[in-house]
């Protein structure tokens, strides 16, 4: 299928690409097009016009600010993937990095995108509430930033207002007690997660602390699940696992039924890599 008739417009700077989202109520933003083209041509979406943001300067740096990383949100998939700044000081979006479709996907697809679309089963919008991560967001009145907890409101459904651009992504950079774990079962390696898990936490003594666990494909945004955080940080697997406040819905890929099975079997697989990496 081909997409209905839209305008075209790239801008250069970011006041511009704000000023046009005021102008224009029925307008999107196009940063890598790997979603949005997808909407248009399945004419899941009808846009009048389209504003591209790839001639923006500035937006797709990788860098360490502080206690932070910061992520430009145009920094593309596999600029994130083959970043050494990412490797050393955020390795839970190195491990979740080529689990983002395949090559070609994530050649144009952008960090700050996939956040943006916010799709329940996506990889990054996890990735970053396990961090405790945040947005920065840029709209007609200035910069805010938003914690992750607060970001994802709802299916496809965020804290961005109509007249914002998501323009950057930060996590706290890991520390020498850091533990991350990622896991993921989908169909076949690049598809979306049938049902995904994120975590962070911290090495303390010979058990962990801090402990944050945010499934992706099970709800509607990403999901902690704060008993099962508990237990695991006391060191019960088998008690975490028993407390998955899980409410999945049946999908396309698999019952609501299946998918709380196998929130346990990742459960299990990223609680050994966390404890797999303790002094
Ligand atoms: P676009 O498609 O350009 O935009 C997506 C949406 O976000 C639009 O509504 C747009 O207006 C908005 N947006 C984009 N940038 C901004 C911004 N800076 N500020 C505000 N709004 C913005 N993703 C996964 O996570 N996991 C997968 O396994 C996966 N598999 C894929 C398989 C295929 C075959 C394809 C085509 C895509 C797949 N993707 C997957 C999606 C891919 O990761 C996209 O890159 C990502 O979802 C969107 O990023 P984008 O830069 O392409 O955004």
């Amino acid at each position: 299928m081909k997409p209905a008739p839209f305008a075209y417009k790239k801008t250069r700077t970011l006041k511009e690409a704000i000023a046009l989202l005021g102008k224009n109520k029925d307008a999107r933003l196009l940063a890598g097009g790997q979603s949005l083209i997808a909407t248009l041509n399945m004419r899941l979406s009808a846009p009048e016009l389209l504003i591209d943001i790839n001639g923006i300067k500035g937006l797709d740096g990788i860098a360490r600010k502080g206690a932070s990383i910061e992520i430009g949100a145009l920094a593309r998939h596999a600029q994130v993937e083959r970043s050494e700044l990412i490797a050393r000081h955020a390795p839970l979006i190195a491990l979740a990095m080529p689990h983002i479709g395949h090559a070609a996907i994530r050649n144009r697809g952008t960090f700050g995108g996939s956040i943006a679309f916010a799709d329940p089963a996506a990889e990054l919008p996890a990735c970053l509430l396990a961090l405790d991560g945040e947005v920065e967001i840029t709209g007609p009145k200035g910069k805010r930033r938003v914690k992750a907890e607060k970001f994802f409101k709802g299916l496809f459904e965020t804290a961005l207002g109509p007249r914002d651009v998501l323009t950057a992504i930060r996590l706290p950079a890991a520390t020498k007690d850091t533990r991350v774990g990622f896991a993921e079962l989908a169909r076949r390696h690049g598809d979306y997660a049938i049902v995904g898990l994120a975590a962070s936490a911290r090495a303390k003594g010979k058990g962990l602390s801090d402990v944050r666990l945010a499934y992706f494909g099970v709800g509607v945004t990403p999901v902690r699940v704060k008993k099962a955080e508990a237990a695991l940080a006391s060191g019960d697997v088998d008690g975490a696992v028993k407390a998955l406040e899980l409410d999945p819905h049946d999908d396309v890929q698999a019952t609501a039924k299946v998918k709380k099975y196998l929130a346990g079997v990742l459960l299990r697989r990223v609680a050994a890599q966390l404890m797999e990496a303790r002094p």
